[in-house]
């Protein structure tokens, strides 16, 4: 198998059979000559298969991580930003974020340009001080929480905010390396990023201006909230009786919205928060 298709692939999406090596054995086939293009490993499948795997107490000695590792450096694009899987030609900041989160676990950063990574990340920043999915668009909640998360997990410098950062006299850092320092951390706007994200809370929180509150913004712009400071300015109040007022009274569950339909994808992590947070009327519980 080529290296470039290290990682984990969705499911057998093309209509082979998941292990490949086994089956071809088994049927006395040749593995090599079954696969095809479009069967490949997926960076968001990876990300989602690690975090799955250290969730359910797995060491990732079994995971293959240098080929991982060098097929994200195959990934990256000359703007910083990647691509999902070899073919599609998608580059924005959710793969981004996904790269970053697999480098972060398998705690190899090789596989990533990193400068060019938040030179791309900067182009995101638009206007309004949020961040859209790719340069020139508009901002967004998800995309927000995708490249603040990026900053975050690479490390305090690339998350400083250029306007507050000071020079570091303990470390006897002198002008020269200061600007130095100042000039690689690019223009991350945190004032301005947290102030975007506090006006999106309504009862719940809103993905982009003038849009309807959704549950899973919660999770997004809290997330994001979450590491650059600024929680505890959100009502708590208000966001948890907006996520309760979405729960099926029938089949249990939580919806986007009001009086709408339940989605397993909006259930995770929005109620957990709250939890965490001493909210003690939890009706939910009672639901699910
Ligand atoms: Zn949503």
């Amino acid at each position: 198998m080529s290296e470039i298709l290290a990682g984990f692939a969705g499911g057998s999406f093309s209509g082979l059979p998941f292990c490949q090596n086994e089956q071809a054995e088994l049927s006395g086939t040749n593995s090599s000559s079954r696969l095809t293009i479009y069967d490949t490993a997926h960076i968001t499948m990876t990300y989602a298969a690690l975090v799955s795997l250290l969730i359910l107490g797995d060491d990732l000695s079994r995971v293959a991580k240098e080929p991982i590792v060098r097929a994200l450096k195959k990934l990256q694009q000359p703007n910083g930003c990647y691509i999902p899987c070899i073919t599609d030609f998608e580059p924005d900041l959710r793969f981004l974020f996904c790269a970053a989160a697999i480098s972060y676990i398998l705690d190899d950063w090789s596989g990533m340009d990193r400068e060019a990574a938040i030179r791309f990340i900067h182009e995101c920043q638009t206007y309004e001080h949020a961040f859209s999915q790719s340069p020139r668009q508009e901002a967004h909640g998800g995309t927000t929480y995708c490249a603040v998360a990026t900053l975050g997990l690479m490390g305090e410098n690339a998350c400083a905010d250029q306007k507050t950062m000071t020079r570091d006299d303990d470390a006897g850092e002198d002008d020269n390396a200061f600007q130095k320092r100042k000039q690689a951390a690019g223009y991350f706007d945190k004032e301005g990023t947290k102030r975007w994200c506090l006006n999106r809370q309504t009862t719940g929180f809103q993905g982009r201006v003038n849009k309807p509150t959704d549950t899973c913004y919660s999770f997004w712009i809290g997330g994001a909230l979450e590491i650059i400071g600024g929680m505890d300015l959100v009502n708590h109040e208000c966001n948890r009786g907006f996520l309760l007022e979405t729960q099926s009274k029938i089949i249990g569950g939580f919806s986007k919205w009001v009086d709408s339909s339940p989605e397993h994808r909006v259930q995770e992590g929005n109620l957990i928060e709250e939890k965490s947070r001493g909210g003690s009327d939890h009706h939910f519980l009672d639901i699910i």
